[in-house]
């Protein structure tokens, strides 16, 4: 049966988080935004209302929507505090396996207990941090895509125990949110990242290997495959410590060689090569600059 959902708690404030309280509070959703950190909260509330502003500004929605929904939403550092009354909490703290195993054991313990406790991970084991609580078919993966205002697709996981009337509600819910679900089994990358991630991997080492440069392998697969960006890009926007992570979950969860990180991108994650968020990558990235210029590096 499909549950009710009107509370809902965000743990973690920063780019996921603010996204995720961002379309529960537009479609009407009572929203608690929590995170430790009180100045991400501030900044998180001044991204999500430049977010409104701006679809105030296209037309998509109106003044007094806009007003509304930043009305749902209020912030919180204490988790207890935030909990008390949520249906559904979407955890969307930092990808870090030790950190949700614990925030999950305290959610167990103060979190109502018919309510539903998602997790926005990309890659850590739904069924592991199931198994960290009393309540593991009530735990799912519910993986939004960044920018989450922007992204239609909701990937849903369940995990090895969730129950099927709660995949069932959180499969609503996201219809309710406006966006596509589509609901897989819990094995390593789940399905978004497992196919992703080693072609991402595999454009590396094309260019490791010397068979293309940077723009000729981002061209092929954008002109030939109608990918909007290729997937040299789309590393960098990622982030690359992001994608060596998740290929070694998918390396280690597999044990097969086919996903181990080609050594450029060990190399560029261990020397602070980043991508955009540390301003270079396959890229060089200029603060104000729309401009796609590829690293000296790689010329
Ligand atoms: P982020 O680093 O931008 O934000 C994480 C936030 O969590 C920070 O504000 C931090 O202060 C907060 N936090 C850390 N510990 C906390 C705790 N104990 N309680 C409350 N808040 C805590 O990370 P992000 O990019 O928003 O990623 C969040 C999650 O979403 C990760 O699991 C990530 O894998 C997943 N994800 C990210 C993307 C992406 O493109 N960034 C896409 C899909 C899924």
């Amino acid at each position: 049966m499909v549950q009710t959902i009107q509370q809902v708690a965000v743990i973690g404030a920063g780019t996921m988080g603010n996204g995720i309280a961002h379309v529960f509070a537009q479609s009407g959703f009572a929203v608690k935004l929590i995170d430790v950190n009180a100045a991400q909260l501030e900044k998180a509330a001044q991204t999500i209302t430049k977010n409104f502003d701006r679809q105030v500004a296209k037309g998509t929605v109106t003044e007094e929507q806009k007003n509304k929904a930043l009305s749902n939403i209020t912030t919180e550092t204490d988790l207890i505090k935030g909990v008390r009354d949520a249906e559904l909490v979407v955890e969307a703290a930092t990808e870090n396996t030790d950190l949700k195993l614990k925030i999950f054991k305290q959610l167990d313990e103060v979190a109502p207990a018919g309510a539903i406790l998602a997790t926005n991970t990309s890659s850590i084991s739904i069924t592991k941090i199931a198994a960290a609580t009393k309540r593991a078919g009530k735990v799912i993966g519910m993986h939004f895509m960044n920018p989450v205002p922007v992204m239609k697709l909701v990937e849903i996981i369940n995990g090895y125990a969730t129950e099927a009337s709660v995949t069932e509600t959180i499969v609503t819910l996201s219809k309710q949110l406006g966006k596509v679900p589509c609901t897989v089994n819990d094995y390593p990358g789940f399905i978004a990242n497992r196919i992703l991630m080693p072609m991402i991997n595999e454009a590396i080492y094309s260019l490791y290997e010397g068979v293309a440069g940077v723009e000729e392998i981002d061209t092929v697969m954008k002109l030939g495959m109608a990918h909007p960006m290729g997937p040299l890009q789309l590393a960098d926007f990622i982030g690359l410590d992001v994608c060596h992570s998740i290929l070694n979950v998918l390396h280690e969860g597999f044990g097969n060689p086919k996903y181990a990180p080609c050594p450029l991108l060990v190399n560029m994650v261990t020397a602070g090569y980043l991508g955009a968020k540390s301003g270079e990558g396959f890229y060089k990235y200029e603060p104000g600059s729309r401009d796609l210029k590829v690293s000296e590096r790689f010329k």
